[in-house]
């Protein structure tokens, strides 16, 4: 296993390793599967970051559940509205169902909080988050986080699906930035 690794202009160390993060998401499936028996959830993952996590986390489901895959598209609008968060790539019925969103990292949480609003437009029974990661410190609105795999400190992170300018998603460990 490496302990280091560069990329691009950036050196990581490495912070969780694969078996650690497995562990953890095993921990996760268990509790949404007591939670939701009997409720056949859909599991909205959020892409791209969020793909290993969504399939370590659905081969350890056993109960009746159905997955699809979004996109968040974020752009400046006008200068008087700011950044718009819109969920792309919806084209299931999500009303009246038990919904639970899978996300990679919680950061600000504003992405988040956008998705969340977008989604109760669509009165799902229930809309549910889980997180792999989230930085507590870098949190700028409320998110509640049903189901959370590891807080971290405020730096970046990469691996386990998480990116560095497009490099190091497939890196089974996760690292975090050296200083
Ligand atoms: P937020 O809106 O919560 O600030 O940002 C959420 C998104 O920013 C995540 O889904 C992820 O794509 C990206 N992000 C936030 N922190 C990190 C990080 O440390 N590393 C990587 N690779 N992406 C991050």
């Amino acid at each position: 296993m490496r302990t280091t690794i560069q990329l691009r202009d950036k050196q990581f160390e490495i912070l969780l390793p694969q078996a650690v993060i497995e562990e953890r998401i095993k921990e996760l499936a268990q509790e949404i599967s007591r939670d939701y028996a009997g409720t056949c959830p859909i599991f909205l993952a959020i892409l791209n970051g969020s793909f290993l996590f969504a399939a370590e986390l659905l081969k350890a489901i056993p109960i009746e559940c159905e997955i699809t895959f979004l996109r968040v598209a974020s752009y400046q609008a006008t200068e008087s509205t700011g950044k718009v968060t819109e969920v792309l790539g919806l084209k299931e019925d999500i009303t009246d169902r038990e919904v639970i969103i899978l996300e990679d990292i919680i950061d600000t949480g504003l992405t988040m909080a956008a998705i969340r609003e977008q989604l109760l437009a669509q009165h799902p029974k229930s809309l549910a988050i889980a997180s792999l990661f989230q930085k507590p410190e870098a949190l700028q609105t409320p998110v509640v986080i049903e189901y959370l795999g590891f807080e971290l400190e405020n730096k970046f992170v990469l691996g386990y699906g998480l990116d560095y300018d497009g490099l190091g998603r497939n890196l089974s460990d996760l690292y975090i930035l050296c200083e």
